[in-house]
């Protein structure tokens, strides 16, 4: 027997057409299923499935974002460029939530600042690709679209679109998000394990840093301890997930009505964004992000117009929701300088209170002699430092730092104060897709992040 009290608002058929829409649209970057009768029935069975995250975790957040917004709090966002299936191990997701949590205490201690945590895991499985086909030598194949479409191996049988991907992209987010709630929620992420987080992973300069900021939160912990205080905050920790809202086969099912008021949620993660690739106004995806209530991010590249960007807030939040809309910019280090004060200006004359987050890996891509996409690490500082420099000049507020990180000791990214070389590029490039910041690197840029932090907020 039902025994709540609170009523049940089913949505509108207004609402329901509403989120078809995008049917009906130009779509850019999903695949080309070879049996669409399979994803058809995949993503019927995934409507079946239960959410994965839910409603008020949602609106928890859309919170926390706002506080951000105002310059209150600072977004730590970071993951994989592509998870993988086979990467949804326990050393690997542990690796990296320990990782994110070293940066947000770095982040926190540094800058005295509320850090709010979301892992770009649990569902980052999707890829939108700058050509449909790859072709090496005499060979042409599909490109790999992420695990969830197809396989990264270089053969026919593996780069077929297969949408048995779909049910298990759903399964591996729900097995990676389970970890990640027991992690957050079980002790393990409890301030008083400071120092463990650290444990097992090389010594090096950063980590040695890191160990002394561990030392002073441990001697406050046990100043506070004897004084009496004892707080939940300490033991657990809000962590969100998020990923880009590429794949709509997956996303649709998985978006659900809120029986509290009747409105749309995805519920595949938290937050969502949307690509630089997926961003027109009149395209499927800005138009089915326009009808879900979640937090949600635009990447906003080097070609963005002070228009464009107005015309995504009036279509993105006609409301003006505190939290609603984050802005995730990605210039490159030579270009966000002269690109990104017009935007924050132009934001300045009109009523909109949008969520500021650096994203300084996508505009800074290479490609080495040798074949390895790449970043040099000082890119990755200097997009950063620009973000600060921008905010500060014209008095709106940098609220947050989107990476693509791991917490392995992977040779991916040029420089940090390993030196990684290009000879060392081979030693243990493992990402499938765009080149992630090892645990060191990740860590030395929370450190400078914390420095620029506190020197706009002094
Ligand atoms: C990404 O985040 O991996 C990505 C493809 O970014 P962007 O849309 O900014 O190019
Ligand atoms: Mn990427």
């Amino acid at each position: 027997m039902d025994d709540s009290t609170e009523p049940v608002v089913a949505a509108s058929p207004q609402v329901l057409a509403g989120l078809d829409h995008w049917r009906t649209l130009d779509i850019k970057h999903q695949p080309t299923w070879p049996d669409p009768t399979a994803a058809q029935a995949a993503s019927a069975q995934i409507a079946t499935f239960p959410p994965l995250v839910f409603a008020g975790e949602i609106d928890q957040l859309r919170d926390r974002l706002a506080k951000a917004a105002r310059g209150e709090a600072f977004l730590l966002q970071g993951g994989d460029c592509a998870e993988t299936f086979a990467g949804a191990t326990a050393d690997q997701i542990r690796s990296r939530v320990k990782t994110l949590l070293q940066m947000a205490v770095v982040l926190t201690y540094g800058a005295s600042m509320p850090v709010v945590k979301m892992g770009r895991m649990a569902g980052q499985f999707a890829k939108p690709r700058s050509s449909d086909v790859e072709a090496r030598g005499e060979v042409t194949l599909p490109a790999y679209r992420g695990d969830i479409v197809n396989g990264y191996d270089f053969t026919p049988e593996s780069r077929e679109p297969d949408a048995a991907r779909l049910v298990q992209g759903y399964h591996t987010a729900a097995s990676t998000l389970n970890l990640v709630r027991a992690f957050t929620q079980g002790g393990f992420a409890s301030l008083k394990e400071v120092h463990s987080w650290n444990r097992g992973f090389a010594s090096n300069p950063a980590n040695a840093r890191y160990e002394g900021l561990a030392r002073e939160i441990d001697r406050a912990i046990r100043f506070m301890e004897a004084a009496g205080a004892d707080f939940d905050e300490l033991r657990r920790v809000e962590f969100y997930t998020g990923h880009e809202g590429l794949l709509m086969d997956y996303e649709r099912p998985l978006t659900r009505i809120d029986s509290r008021n009747g409105t749309p949620v995805a519920t595949s993660a938290h937050f969502l964004w949307i690509g630089e690739r997926t961003r027109d106004l009149d395209g499927a995806h800005v138009d089915y992000f326009s009808r879900i209530r979640n937090p949600i991010g635009v990447k906003l590249g080097p070609s963005t117009t002070p228009q464009a960007m107005e015309a995504l807030i009036d279509k993105l939040d006609p409301e003006r929701e505190p939290g609603r809309l984050t802005f995730i910019t990605r210039m490159g280090a030579g270009k966000i300088r002269d690109v990104l004060p017009g935007l924050l200006e132009h934001v300045k004359t009109l009523d909109a209170n949008p969520l500021w987050v650096t994203d300084p890996m996508h505009g800074n891509g290479v490609t080495t002699p040798t074949g390895y996409k790449t970043r040099r690490f000082d890119d990755i500082v200097d997009e950063v430092k620009g973000f600060f420099e921008s905010h500060r000049a014209v008095g709106t507020h940098p609220g947050g730092i989107h990476v693509e990180l791991t917490g392995d000791d992977v040779t991916e990214c040029l420089g940090g104060s390993e030196h990684i070389d290009e000879a060392s590029l081979a030693t243990r490039y493992e990402s499938l897709c765009d080149p992630r910041l090892n645990h060191m690197q990740s860590l030395e840029l929370a450190f400078l992040v914390a420095e620029e932090l506190s020197a706009t907020t002094r």
